[in-house]
C-alpha cells in the first residue's frame, strides 16, 4: 500500500478512500511529513504566502449556538454585541495604515438583523476603501440569509456580490458528516447545504476557501469522507483556493471536557490534507488557532500559507486561544525565512504583491 501511495503522490494522482485512511492509520508522522513536504514543494516551489488583512466579526449573537463555539451569545446575554456600520468603518480606517488588502468578515446568525444590515456594511466598506477585497460570510451565513429573506442562494449571492462581496471564507464546513452535525450543530446549514452554497458561489465566479474542524467527536473515516467530498467539489468547480484544517479549542465551549488536539495530531492532519487534496494548491495553517510556533513548523508538513496579520480576532480567542490577535508582517517574514522558505505577500486571490 505504501509504495502505491508514494507513486500516486509523485504523480499528483488522487488517493482512493482506503489509501486516505492508511495515511492516518498506517503512516508515521515522519513519513507523512516527508511526503507532504515533497508534494508541497513540487506545487509551490518553496513559496509561503501570507496576506495583510483585518478580521471583523460583526456580531456574536447567534441562533445556532453550536456546542463547539465559545464565541456566540444569545441576544441580550452579557457580552453580546453588534457592530454598527460606523464601528466597522472605524476599524477599517485604523487598519489602512498597516497596508491591509483584505477585510475578512465572519459573524453569528443574528435573529433580528436584516439582510439590509449586511448589505449596508458591504457598501459602506467598498465606498470607504474600494481598493480592499472583502472576503466574508461563510456558506452557513449565506444559507441563513436565504432563509430569512426567502431568496434563493443564487439571488443572495448575486445581491451581495453587487453590494461589494468579493469572495467567501471557508468556515462553517466543520465536518460534513450528518451524525456530527446532528450532535454538535443541528440548527445550521447541513454539510450538503454548505457544499451547495459553495458550488453556486464558484459558478458566479466567487472564489472561496474550505475548512475542517477537527479534534472533537469525529472519526478518521468521517474526516476522510469530508476531504474526499471537498476534492470532488474542487474537481467540479475549481473554486477553492485553500484548505484550512482548524484544530478544536474546547475552552469555554459546551465541550470543555475535551482535550485540545496535540501538536502531532495537528501536523498529521495538515500533512494528510496536503496528500489527499491533490487538486488544492494551498494548505493553510491558521496560526491564530494552532499557535505561531507550530504554524512555523507546519511549513515542513505540507503547509504553504500562514494566513494573515488578522489584527483582531474574536472567535478563537473566545475559546481561550492565547495567541496574539495580530502579528506584524516582519514577524511572519522572519518565521518563514527561518524555515528556509520564500515569504510572499499575496492578495486574497493569491496574486503576488511582494516576494521577500
Ligand atoms: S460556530 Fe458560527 S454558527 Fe455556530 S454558534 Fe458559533 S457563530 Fe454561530
Amino acid at each position: 500500500m505504501k509504495k502505491n501511495i508514494r507513486k500516486k503522490i509523485n504523480d499528483n494522482a488522487a488517493l482512493n478512500r482506503d489509501e486516505c485512511l492508511y495515511l492516518f492509520q498506517g503512516c508515521s508522522i515522519h513519513e507523512l511529513g516527508e511526503m507532504a513536504n515533497l508534494a508541497n514543494l513540487t506545487k509551490n516551489k518553496g513559496k509561503v504566502f501570507f496576506n495583510v488583512n483585518r478580521h471583523i466579526n460583526l456580531t456574536n449573537v447567534c441562533i445556532s449556538r453550536c456546542k463547539f463555539c465559545a464565541f456566540s451569545r444569545d441576544k441580550g446575554e452579557k457580552g453580546a454585541y453588534v457592530f454598527s456600520v460606523d464601528d466597522v468603518i472605524e476599524k477599517v480606517k485604523e487598519s489602512l495604515p498597516m497596508g491591509i488588502t483584505e477585510v475578512h468578515i465572519v459573524s453569528g446568525l443574528h435573529p433580528d438583523l436584516t439582510f439590509d444590515y449586511y448589505l449596508d456594511i458591504l457598501r459602506a466598506v467598498k465606498k470607504f476603501a474600494p481598493q480592499l477585497h472583502i472576503q466574508g460570510f461563510t456558506a452557513v451565513e449565506i444559507h441563513y440569509f436565504a432563509k430569512i429573506t426567502g431568496f434563493t442562494i443564487t439571488k443572495v449571492l448575486e445581491i451581495m456580490k453587487e453590494a461589494g462581496l468579493d469572495s467567501l471564507p471557508g468556515g462553517g464546513a466543520e465536518v460534513f458528516s450528518p451524525r456530527i452535525r446532528e450532535e454538535l450543530c443541528p440548527k445550521k446549514a447541513t454539510g450538503f447545504e454548505w457544499q451547495e452554497v459553495m458550488t453556486e458561489a464558484h459558478r458566479l465566479g466567487m472564489k472561496s476557501n474550505a475548512t475542517l474542524l477537527f479534534g472533537h467527536i469525529e472519526t478518521i473515516e468521517e474526516v476522510v469522507d469530508h476531504l474526499i467530498s471537498l476534492r470532488e467539489l474542487q474537481n467540479k468547480t475549481g473554486g477553492f483556493q485553500s484548505f484550512i484544517p482548524l484544530p478544536f479549542h474546547p475552552q469555554y465551549t459546551l465541550m470543555e471536557n475535551f482535550e485540545k488536539p496535540t501538536g502531532i495530531e495537528i501536523l498529521k492532519m495538515l500533512s494528510a490534507s496536503r496528500l489527499i487534496l491533490n487538486n488544492f494548491t494551498h494548505i493553510k495553517a491558521f496560526w491564530i488557532m494552532m499557535g505561531l510556533r507550530l504554524a512555523q513548523l507546519s511549513l515542513k508538513y505540507g503547509v504553504n500559507d500562514l494566513d494573515g496579520t488578522v489584527v483582531e480576532e474574536k472567535i478563537t480567542h473566545s475559546a481561550g486561544a492565547t495567541t496574539p490577535e495580530d502579528i506584524p508582517r516582519l514577524e511572519l517574514i522572519r518565521l518563514i525565512r527561518e524555515m528556509g522558505r520564500i515569504p510572499v505577500e499575496r492578495d486574497t486571490l493569491y496574486n503576488e504583491i511582494k516576494q521577500y
